[in-house]
């Protein structure tokens, strides 16, 4: 097997792995950038319609559109499309990869994870009944919609009102597939409202607050669903069961952050994400994360500036070595679902991502003993909120051993 050196590696072609691949190449670093896919640009390259952008380049962009920008500032750095990682060693950061270049073992100084998320699959959710053809995670039925010009079906239902499941339903109605309904098993929508208005009120898609799949029928070719109501638990009431005529199911449960290759590293034990500090960097010291393989974030301009802070921080971890700086843990407390990053750096600048557990009217984001945070209008899941913690505010959470962060309704 060839070994090759450089000072970076990066690990996926998303938004987070390009910005991160030009911020290390910018820093001097000699980088390269593996990417599976032929092509770079992530799940931004099948995201065709507009929203991307409006904080980085003040303009509406499309996904491909905010991709081709990042690929413009890549130069600098070295490119691997067709390329995919297999593992990385735990002990040191060296990586095997396969593919277009052949068999060839990765010498790196620094490794920049961001291999993005992969969607839950309908096997999450346990729904008994048939396996037959015409049930797709959204993803794969964007994929197929927007870059092959293929459609999935005619009489189509999709699972799960997360902004992928709203804007999967608009698309397949405005290339002429008949959407019966989007389905959602908690009592709010679980994407950004704006999504909601956009994707399905514009368009008279019916949206089912609290449903969900009980039944898969069909042989061969899915013939149709059994919808239920759910009790304040989520659990399906069967005697308001009723079947739905569907040819396609389109299921968008969720992502799950991907982290196959890297065993061995840390991570949240309520997302499966990567623990990483406000500086990216892992517990193991040579390994930065950014972008959804962290958590899943609503927006790619939040996951191109995480990727530049990660590939800035591991060409400076690559020149120096540095050990990792001091750092207090951050923990969930009541009231939140998502939190990123795990560890803050006493005395640095932080600003804090998390999503809420329920909608709040208004609520308070506090943080560490001293109550430091703020009030916040209007939480929803779908949205999430960020909060900055001045230096003196991190300098003096570093009294506490850990840290918990907590969403408190406020009436
Ligand atoms: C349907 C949809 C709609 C969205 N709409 C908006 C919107 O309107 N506005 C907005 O701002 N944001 C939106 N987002 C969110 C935003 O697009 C994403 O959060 C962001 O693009 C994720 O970037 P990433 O680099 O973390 O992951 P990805 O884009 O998933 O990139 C990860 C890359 O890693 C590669 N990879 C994985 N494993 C390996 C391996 N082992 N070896 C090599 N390569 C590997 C993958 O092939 C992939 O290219 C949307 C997302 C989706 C899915």
């Amino acid at each position: 097997m060839r070994t090759h050196r450089v000072d970076v590696l990066v690990v996926g072609g998303g938004a987070a792995g390009m910005a991160a691949a030009a911020s290390a190449a910018r820093e001097g670093a000699k980088t390269l950038l593996v990417e599976e896919g032929s092509r770079l640009g992530g799940v931004l390259d099948q995201c065709i319609h507009p929203g991307f952008g409006l904080h980085r380049y003040r303009e509406e962009l499309t996904g491909p559109e905010f991709a081709h920008r990042l690929r413009e500032d890549l130069r600098g750095a070295d490119v691997w499309t067709g390329q995919s990682l297999l593992e990385v060693e735990p002990g040191r950061p060296r990586a095997r990869t396969v593919g277009a270049a052949g068999l060839v073992e990765i010498a790196a100084k620094a490794v920049v994870w961001a291999a993005g998320a992969r969607e839950r699959p309908l096997g999450a959710l346990r729904v008994p009944g048939t396996r037959p053809a015409g049930i797709f995670v959204a993803g794969l039925a964007q994929r197929l919609v927007n870059i092959h010009g293929l459609l999935p079906g005619r009489r189509a239902l999709v699972v799960g009102s997360g902004d992928i499941g709203l804007i999967m339903a608009r698309r397949l109605h405005l290339e002429g597939v008949e959407v019966t309904g989007v389905v959602e098993i908690r009592p709010y929508p679980g994407g950004l409202l704006r999504n909601v208005v956009q994707c399905l009120d514009d368009f008279g898609i019916p949206l089912l607050l609290s449903h969900t799949v009980v039944e898969v029928h069909g042989r061969g070719r899915l013939s149709g669903v059994t919808l239920a109501e759910v009790d304040g638990s989520g659990i399906p009431r069967p005697e308001t069961g009723r079947f739905v005529e569907v040819d396609t199911l389109i299921i968008s449960v969720g992502l799950v952050p991907e982290v196959e290759g890297i065993p061995f590293a840390p991570r949240d034990p309520a997302t499966g994400g990567l623990a990483a500090s406000t500086r990216l960097q892992t517990p193991v010291p040579w390994l930065f994360a950014a972008g959804n393989c962290l958590a899943p974030f609503d927006l790619v301009d939040t996951v191109a500036t995480l990727g530049e802070r990660a590939g800035t921080a591991a060409a400076r971890y690559a020149r120096r070595g540095l050990s990792p700086a001091p750092t207090v843990a951050l923990g969930r407390g009541p009231g939140v679902a998502v939190l990123v990053p795990s560890f803050l750096v006493p005395g640095e600048e932080v600003t804090l991502y998390l999503r809420a557990s329920l909608p709040l009217a208004q609520a308070r984001v506090t943080v560490g003993p001293d109550g430091f945070g703020r009030v916040v209008r209007g939480v929803r899941p779908a949205e999430m909120i960020e909060v900055r913690l001045s230096p003196e505010e991190t300098k003096a959470l570093a009294r506490s051993r850990n840290v918990t962060v907590e969403v408190t309704t406020l009436r």
